[in-house]
């Protein structure tokens, strides 16, 4: 064995003594949804006495963004050791202690882009768990189109003062900090007129506006801004660059949704299903369609899973994924649908009852956890970047076709 071997082996253990020990129970059983999900925040009310506990252990280990600089919060880990801190986790069945933007998309564009102030002031808290981060891109006028974006910002000296509109900002009505995309230059090229900003949403001039889905529930907001003075140092990269700031944010947003880091995606869930339909029936599937489907299902995943490894390998070697990620948002939530799909068809009439009481207030009865992730699933290859930009991107930046 090589030291390299051994020093990874070595972590393994140590992972695995220190989670076996400092795991609550409570924390080892999957999440079932949104609300299970530790998103942390000024006004975040915890779960349970257990759930508190698990956030408070990993952030005493820096083990909410264990690859962050220690100094951020992180506990440095290389980006193998978090492979291995990721697999040890799901050993166990261990849910993530915190969740959110913060963690997914702004702290890496602090990281990379932030001023040393600008790095103290923000990560210690995002990995903390103290501020909630929402993210003030589309707009009603600029979605695919993100760069024709209108909200403005006037340049006032020491801030900016800023108006307009955003629209399906995420969880904008729980968070406590919005990045947003403001227009800074009115008459330079669309890309080249837009600047990167970091709100706080306590400050006077936000206001949002639930939107009420089909289901009866609102995950997001419209989010207006009437004259919100935003001090200059809130100004993250140079004035009039954030295009840039804005686009390796969208990589990671992108890798995170396809690679299924948030918790809505269950990959073994099929499989699971398979299992209990077959436990049913003697121990073996009933018909021969629901086997092709699970082994279709099984193959592709394998596949996809071969090329995030491919590209994790390539981000241990401290090279920028880029348009790859759209590759893996494309693929990984195309994918996501058909396995959602799949359980819903594996499983029949029974996925759609609802048990009496299990509907939350104001939600339409007649769906059940099941039918919900299958009914989000569709989300996935819009949130962040539909599917046909997705395609829009690979054949233009990695198969260099023509426009
Ligand atoms: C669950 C969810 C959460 C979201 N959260 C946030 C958030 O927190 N913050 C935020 O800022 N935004 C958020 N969004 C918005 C999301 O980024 C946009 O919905 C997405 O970028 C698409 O924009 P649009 O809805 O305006 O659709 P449009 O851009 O109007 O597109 C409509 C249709 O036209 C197609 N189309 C558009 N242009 C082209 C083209 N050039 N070539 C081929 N087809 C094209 C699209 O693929 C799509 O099918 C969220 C969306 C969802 C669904």
């Amino acid at each position: 064995m090589d030291a390299q071997t051994t020093s990874s082996e070595g972590f393994r253990l140590e992972a695995r003594a220190w989670l076996e020990a400092n795991c609550p129970a409570e924390m080892r059983t999957s999440q079932h949804g949104e609300q299970d999900v530790c998103w942390g925040g000024r006004n975040y009310v915890f779960q349970s006495s257990a759930q508190k506990l698990w956030l408070d252990r990993m952030v005493a280990r820096g083990w909410t963004v264990p690859g962050w600089p220690v100094e951020y919060g992180g506990a440095g880990l290389s980006a193998e050791e978090e492979n291995i801190l990721a697999n040890e986790m799901k050993r166990i069945g261990a849910r993530p202690p915190l969740e959110g933007f913060g963690i997914s998309m702004i702290g890496p564009a602090l990281l990379k882009f932030g001023n040393e102030q600008q790095k103290r002031e923000h990560l210690p808290r995002i990995a903390r768990g103290e501020i909630r981060w929402c993210q003030g891109y589309s707009e009603p006028n600029a979605g695919s189109d993100l760069a024709s974006l209108a909200t403005r910002a006037e340049d006032m000296g020491d801030h900016f003062l800023v108006n307009g509109q955003k629209i399906w900002t995420s969880h904008a009505d729980k968070s406590d900090w919005i990045f947003c995309l403001v227009r800074t230059d009115a008459e330079a090229p669309k890309h080249k007129g837009i600047s990167f900003v970091l709100l706080d949403m306590a400050d006077g001039g936000v206001s949002t506006r639930p939107i009420v889905l089909i289901s009866g529930r609102s995950s997001f907001c419209q989010t207006f801004f009437d004259n919100v003075r935003v001090p200059r140092e809130n100004l993250l990269g140079e004035i009039n660059t954030g295009w840039t700031v804005a686009k390796y944010l969208l990589d990671h947003e992108r890798e995170m949704i396809g690679a299924g880091g948030s918790s809505l995606f269950d990959t073994d869930s099929v499989d699971l299903l398979a299992r209990e339909i077959a436990a049913w029936n003697g121990g073996v599937l009933p018909e021969g369609q629901a086997r092709h489907a699970i082994a279709r299902l099984a193959v592709d995943t394998l596949a996809f899973e071969a090329t995030r490894l491919r590209y994790l390998d390539m981000r241990a070697q401290g090279i920028e994924l880029g348009a790859k990620a759209a590759v893996v948002k494309f693929y990984g939530t195309e994918l996501n649908k058909k396995r959602q799909e799949a359980i819903m068809s594996l499983a029949g009439f029974d996925a759609l009852y609802c048990a009496e009481g299990q509907a939350e207030p104001g939600s339409l009865p007649q769906f059940n956890q099941r039918a919900t992730t299958w009914l989000r699933s569709k989300a996935n290859s819009i949130e962040g970047g539909t599917s046909e930009i997705m395609l829009e991107i690979v054949a233009k930046r990695i198969l260099n076709l023509p426009g």
